[in-house]
């Protein structure tokens, strides 16, 4: 998609059934699952189906990576379906044109294990840069909150202390199209991605909603969520504000379309219209 000077590509990592509605989305209830069968849930084992996708911007000359994934060979022994992964990935963002030197900006909208697998690959038994050209945006607040965790020593420090982590706080411009703004609850510091280029709009929004249910249910938190409230208002204000400018809504594990544009409806809101990326079924 292009959006204004800047184009969207995605890049599938992983999709699959992850876990039952009622484990993933306590919030919601069974009615609200079947209208959006077999793209987000898949009937039969009563899963929600899930994407693993990296979203390549290329905006000013430069190529920016929106998450990074779970990764390969990571040890995740609490994430079963992340755990010691081996996936084509790095084909995969071959084939969209992006060899690992040609990214310039890698953004981590979060420090989850399946926001920053890729920023590091396995190299002999040491764990190396990816991108050994990019600058690595980190928010400041949940650098600090997952400092030292599992994660962090294979998918974190491995690039700070190749000198190419940015930590930023608040807000963050990166260039005339682009600017990151803080929306706490998923994690302190979890963030979205504004585009605005010649009067398109889009917004990366990571986990600030996991589901396609949460789309239209603001008020339904993920079980990830660390600060419901929070979770809640941030889900709510970042929606209101993609409904009112008609921003189109990305997030990182929406299979199926991947991203939609939503009206407001009531209290909640509605999917106006999918994107035009091809589905992803299970
Ligand atoms: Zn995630």
């Amino acid at each position: 998609m292009t959006f204004g000077d800047v184009s969207v590509t995605r890049v599938l990592e992983w999709h699959g059934p992850i876990m039952p509605p009622s484990e993933f989305v306590p919030d919601s209830s069974p009615e609200h699952w079947p209208e959006f069968a077999p793209d987000h849930w898949v009937a039969e084992a009563d899963h929600v189906h899930c994407a693993l996708q990296t979203w390549v911007l290329r905006s000013g000359g430069r190529t920016i990576l929106v998450d990074t994934g779970a990764g390969n060979h990571k040890e995740r022994p609490d994430m079963a379906v992340f755990h010691r992964l081996d996936t084509p990935f790095l084909d995969n963002l071959a084939a969209a044109g992006v060899l690992p030197e040609d990214v310039d900006v890698v953004i981590n909208t979060h420090i989850h294990a399946d926001h920053v697998g890729w920023n590091t690959r396995l190299d002999g038994d040491e764990w190396v840069p990816t991108f050994p050209n990019a600058t690595y945006l980190m928010p400041q607040r949940d650098f600090t909150h997952f400092h030292g965790n599992a994660l962090f020593e294979d998918s974190v420090r491995p690039v700070h202390d190749a000198g190419l982590v940015e930590l930023w706080d608040e807000s963050h411009v990166i260039d005339e199209n682009l600017r990151l703004d803080l929306a706490a609850g998923h994690t302190p510091g979890s963030s979205v991605l504004r585009l605005d280029s010649g009067g398109d709009r889009a917004v990366f929004v990571g986990d600030l909603l996991h589901t396609v249910v949460q789309l239209v249910e603001p008020d339904f938190n993920s079980c990830f969520c660390e600060d419901p409230e929070q979770a809640r208002a941030s889900r709510r204000s970042v929606l209101e504000w993609a409904a009112d400018t008609n921003s189109l809504v990305l997030p990182a594990h929406l299979a199926g379309h991947g991203a939609a544009h939503v009206r407001r409806d009531g209290s909640k809101f509605a999917i106006k219209e999918w994107a035009p990326f091809d589905r992803v079924s299970p």
